[in-house]
């Protein structure tokens, strides 16, 4: 019959113009994909990963793509400390997502790994048995997936900065090809990382401070630091506790708009090993957090949480905390991210005097315009950017000794060809041996 033709002629053109295409980019008929997935369990939610690359070329740079990401409903597993059974149910629905998205026959070889950060650091710190049962039950839940299961673990701060470094460096494919590397600034709720290569330093003057690795045949000596408590969920519990001292019944807090006037309670603020021991005695249970919109004011509150007094070092960034010379270009992700594209200041060809000046006018503008303007983003986040925004520049150039001249060398950035940037990739592809110690053999080319 005539449909019987057209179909078949159909069938013969889509066959013809696969062949043509695989043919023209010199590459298998069925390409074949290998897959990992990660579990990244941040301090305020958890989001999945999945990675995938060819399957013949596990060894070669530049080709394990993200292909998707889903995020965890609910908060993060620090979260279900009271509750860990909830933990692991939380992560069932990005679990079967992933299910559907990797190739069933794949399943039993897809190694899943879940790594945990400052949240659970927070946890442990605070409450190693409560810590102990989350982690149980996240691994209960996982084990039960199709799966091959590798463990579910808390990363060091070291191991979180490095693996962010060898991320956005894998991404850029600056490793093979030897060059100059990228650094990573890295900020999450709980903690935040600061990574990178500098000339000159050798990793003696603060041995805890230092990652040496070998890739493609380059050594490389990275400078690492994770800050616990300086996440900007943290961060902000810092400033409103300096606020606090003397269990006031309300406060004016220049690092909120004016007009915004929220009740806090005392415990919950002071829930946190970051702050904990400062509690105030004799305080009322709640206060009134009201805001002020004073830019000056708000930076020099924000300024209050570091400490610059002692350094045993040559130099150091804060908190006594030894940095090497800042060297190179930086990506700066997670939620500075976030923040400074909800800012509209990623683009740092703008001058740091200007971005400032730009970012007080938001400050000083009053809660009811803010939230009529941005009538979509959630209010907890909508409150909070003037003061992230204010950490993020204090945290640069005070913490850092970013100054005017080099806050060009920083790009904010959420993703890198498709992969977003953070810890995970790093992690995977450290876990897979997928980054050779040595390059791989090369072939000869002709002398010219
Ligand atoms: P973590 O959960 O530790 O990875 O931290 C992520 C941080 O980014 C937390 O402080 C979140 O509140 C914050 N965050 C996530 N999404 C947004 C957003 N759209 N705007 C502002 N902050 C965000």
């Amino acid at each position: 019959t005539p449909v019987t033709i057209i179909i078949t002629v159909i069938g013969v053109i889509a066959i013809v113009a696969l062949v043509t295409v695989a043919v023209l980019q010199n590459r298998p008929l069925t390409q074949k994909y290998k897959y990992g997935i990660v579990l990244d369990a941040g301090s305020s939610h958890t989001a999945l990963y999945i990675y995938q690359w060819p399957a013949e070329k596990d060894n070669n740079t530049g080709r394990v793509e993200q292909t998707h990401s889903c995020k965890v409903k609910g908060p993060g597993i620090s979260s279900y400390a009271s509750e860990p059974w909830k933990a692991g149910e939380s992560l069932k629905d990005c679990i079967e997502d992933a299910k559907r998205r990797v190739p069933e026959k794949r399943h039993d070889e897809t190694p899943l790994y879940l790594g945990a950060t400052a949240g659970m650091r927070l946890l442990s710190i605070e409450d190693s048995s409560a810590s102990n049962k989350v982690f149980q039950a996240v691994e209960q839940s996982l084990q039960k997936s199709p799966f091959s299961f590798q463990g579910a673990r808390l990363l060091s701060g070291q191991e979180e900065g490095a693996f962010g470094w060898v991320t956005v460096n894998y991404l850029d494919d600056r490793l093979k090809q030897g060059l100059e590397t990228t650094g990573a600034l890295d900020l999450g709720g709980a903690s935040t990382q600061i990574s990178f290569v500098s000339n000159n330093y050798d990793g003696s003057e603060s041995p805890k401070n230092s990652v040496t690795f070998r890739l493609y045949g380059n050594d490389y000596n990275l400078y690492t630091n994770s800050f616990l408590c300086y996440g900007k969920d943290q961060a902000l519990r810092l400033t409103l506790a300096q606020q606090t001292q003397s269990g006031p019944r309300s406060i004016l807090d220049p690092c909120f708009h004016p007009g915004y006037n929220e009740t806090v309670t005392y415990s919950d603020l002071y829930d946190s090993p970051c702050v904990s021991d400062r509690k105030p005695q004799g305080a009322p249970v709640t206060f009134t957090h009201l805001g002020q919109g004073n830019s000056s004011q708000c930076q020099d509150v924000v300024k209050s949480i570091f400490n610059f007094t002692h350094c045993r070092y040559t130099q150091c960034s804060f908190n006594g905390v030894f940095q090497p010379l800042l060297q190179g270009p930086f990506g700066a992700f997670s939620a500075y991210y976030f923040v400074m594209n909800f800012l509209n200041l990623t683009d740092t060809s703008i001058p740091l005097e200007v971005v400032r000046k730009r970012l007080s006018i938001y400050c000083e503008t009053p809660w009811d315009q803010i939230k009529q303007r941005h009538p979509d983003v959630k209010l907890k986040y909508l409150a909070e950017y003037c003061f992230s925004g204010t950490y993020i520049l204090t945290l640069l150039t005070k913490g850092y000794n970013f100054t005017s001249e080099s806050y060009p060398n920083i790009k904010f950035i959420k993703k890198i060809k498709g992969s977003d940037a953070g810890w995970t990739l790093g992690y995977m592809l450290n876990l897979t041996n997928m980054i050779p110690a040595e390059a791989p053999d090369s072939p000869l080319l002709p002398h010219s």
